[in-house]
């Protein structure tokens, strides 16, 4: 995976955080950590990382509800992680929209596979079965999280890489400020505009040939922005 996907980890045990806080970084991710369910639900809004890995055992909250109202505005993909013995929770933890679990003790490979899956799993059903965009000179690989201009790699930051592919989603769609700032950032920065203008000016001067007169990232004055498809 080119781009760093960004991963919250919601997990009491200091252990488990300490084990996972080498290894997933030096993985190629950007990891954030919550020792609780209310500070897992808040950093998740905070952050809106592309996977959440979630420990059914919290002190504070049932690894349920935590599933529960980060689907409320999100699909991003939870892995649960979970006891051995704990079959009916892995099973109500799915039902309640968890894409995946993994058992504890569960060592580095098992975890990475599981992980990359569950991304690649959300980047296909995110833009409707394509995996691969292309638009001019512009290539996104989706389930590689590759880009290219001109054949060339181009490497994006984890936000940036959000901003794309949200805006690849809607292609040829007016996005709203407010719509992209909940989808790239979270729900609790929708009025964030500033995000928005900065990230996009970065995300142009990456992308396009003349990023002062942009041929791929439309502005549409006072709504939003809208990526073209032709
Ligand atoms: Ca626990």
């Amino acid at each position: 995976m080119s781009q760093d996907a960004t991963i919250l980890l919601i997990e009491d045990e200091p252990e488990i955080r300490r084990f996972l806080r080498t290894t997933l970084p030096a993985h190629g991710f950007r990891l954030y950590e919550a020792a609780t369910g209310q500070d897992g639900l808040t950093e998740a809004k905070a952050r809106n990382p592309d996977l959440i890995l979630l420990d059914l055992g919290l002190p504070d909250l049932d690894g349920g509800e935590v599933i529960r109202q980060v689907r409320q505005w999100t699909t991003t993909p939870i892995i649960v992680l979970s006891a051995r013995d704990q079959e009916q929770t892995k099973v109500a933890a799915l039902d309640l929209g968890a894409d995946d679990y993994i058992t504890k003790p569960f060592g580095v490979n098992e975890l990475l596979a599981r992980v990359r899956t569950a991304l690649r799993h959300a980047a296909r059903t995110g833009d409707g079965g394509e995996s691969v965009f292309v638009l001019g000179d512009l290539k996104v690989d989706l389930g590689r999280r590759q880009v290219f201009v001109s054949r060339k790699e181009v490497h994006l930051t984890p936000i940036e890489y959000k901003l794309l592919t949200t805006l690849i989603r809607y292609a040829g769609k007016v996005l709203t400020h407010r719509q992209l700032l909940k989808e790239v950032w979270g729900p609790l920065h929708v009025d964030e505009g500033h995000y928005l203008r900065v990230y996009m000016r970065q995300l142009r001067n990456k992308l396009e040939p003349n990023p002062a007169h942009p041929r791929y990232l439309m502005t549409e004055l006072g709504v939003g922005y809208r990526l073209r498809t032709e």
